[in-house]
């Protein structure tokens, strides 16, 4: 297959060119300055006017199977990944039963390679039962296909077994993925605090409680000289202190979520349900300050926690609603709406769904250099449209995003050199 005349962007390779590229059994064969002629019995691709990708790796995702089909399964996550172009889904682990030991593993490896379109890549749990008690058998879920490990839903509150979980895990090289909330000071709280809160009358959860907690693994960390990744940062204030640990080399890494990049609390005085997540939507400051962060390479890695939830469950009072929006199918729109809005350069911010989270999980992957796995987007970066709901293709519809313009479509997506989207 031969896909000629596209603009490659890799940002592994520092690469941004218009070129041609091979692909061979499943591979990159190679890349070639783009030329008139194309050897005979090749299937050609025109992708003229088209970005060439790799495919994207959404590091945090929640894919509901086992346990909460009716919100998503690996099935239909596939296919709203393959749509928004991702090819690698990394997925975490409060299932029902819980992802903490190799047979849950197992089951949602075997499901995914029989029944997904793209990558499925499991994440263990830190504690037996997402409980904080007891720590899970890492080395067997490591071996059953683990890529990480995260209580992710839930923090690991006691920093004891937060420190022992940072050693054992790293005996078996699994990254460690924290989601950082002390809930003591998180308490019932719906949405940012501060002064909008109260003008809504709805308890607030303050940022220094995901602070605190960052405050805490970045120590750890450095204490254990373990490497840790937090994930959904969502305030000013975590990526200060993520800046002084990088500065004073603790081995720290963090992601942000697309809709901390373009949404505020703001969003919130509609009372949509659909607003509703954890960390909540912060402010101006503190989303300018995230934008920031990726502009000069403090934040990593950008994830969709994309986490679905039934119609009737969305669809209650603002208080009693789940925390949550789905967000797999608009990773790539999102990063386009980031860098026209906010002038960030396109490979950067693809540099945060390819080569970073492939460097922070130790994945295969992220990349389009020659003899890589062909897991390829072809983007059309000018074609206008808006979400419905009728174009999602999870099961649960829950995004704020519906009506919203985009600019930039996924035309085609690859895993291993078959055409996982459209679908026939
Ligand atoms: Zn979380
Ligand atoms: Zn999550």
């Amino acid at each position: 297959m031969w896909i000629k005349g596209g603009r490659l962007i890799d940002p592994a390779n520092n690469r941004d060119e218009i070129a041609d590229i091979l692909i061979r059994d499943g591979r990159i064969e190679g890349i070639y300055p783009t030329a008139g002629t194309v050897p005979k019995g090749e299937e050609v691709i025109d992708a003229q006017g088209m970005w060439v990708l790799p495919g994207l790796i959404d590091m945090h995702a929640h894919v509901r199977e086992p346990g909460f089909e009716y919100k998503e399964d690996i099935e239909s996550a596939g296919r709203a990944a393959a749509a928004g172009g991702v090819t690698t889904v990394v997925c975490m682990a409060n299932t029902d039963p819980v992802n903490d030991n190799p047979s849950v593993t197992q089951y949602i490896i075997r499901k995914a390679a029989r029944v997904s379109r793209v990558r499925i890549l499991p994440v263990g749990a830190i504690t037996v039962g997402l409980e904080g008690k007891v720590l899970a058998e890492m080395g067997l879920m490591r071996e059953a296909g683990c890529v990480a490990v995260s209580d992710d839903g839930r923090p690991v509150e006691d920093a004891s077994i937060m420190r022992r979980a940072l050693e054992y895990a790293s005996t078996f090289s699994l990254p460690v993925i924290s989601h950082c909330e002390d809930r003591n000071l998180a308490g019932s709280g719906v949405m940012n605090e501060g002064p909008l809160s109260s003008k809504l009358g709805l308890p607030g959860i303050p940022a220094v409680a995901e602070e605190i907690m960052v405050s805490r693994d970045v120590l750890l960390s450095g204490y254990t000289r373990v490497p840790i990744h937090v994930t959904h940062i969502s305030t000013k204030g975590s990526l200060e202190i993520i800046s002084r640990a990088k500065q004073q080399g603790i081995r720290v890494t963090c992601d942000v979520t697309p809709h901390h990049l373009l949404l505020t609390e703001e969003c919130v005085k509609a009372y949509d349900t659909n607003t509703k997540m954890n960390p909540p939507l912060r402010e101006a400051s503190d989303r300018q300050a995230l934008i920031e962060g990726i502009r000069m390479n403090l934040v990593d890695c950008i994830a969709s926690d994309h986490a679905p939830h039934a119609r009737d469950e969305k669809d209650l009072d603002f208080d009693l609603a789940p925390f949550g929006m789905i967000g797999l199918q608009t990773l790539l729109p999102s990063l386009m709406k980031i860098h026209l809005e906010h002038d960030i350069d396109f490979p950067q911010l693809l540099a945060c769904v390819t080569r970073n989270p492939a460097r922070v999980l130790g994945l295969e992957g992220g990349t389009l250099s020659p003899g890589a796995r062909a897991d390829m987007v072809i983007f059309d970066p000018t074609a206008a449209w808006s979400l419905t709901e009728e174009m999602i293709c999870s099961k649960s519809k829950n995004t704020p995003f519906i009506g919203q313009a985009f600019t930039g479509k996924v035309v085609r997506t690859f895993v291993e050199g078959t055409e996982v989207y459209p679908a026939d």
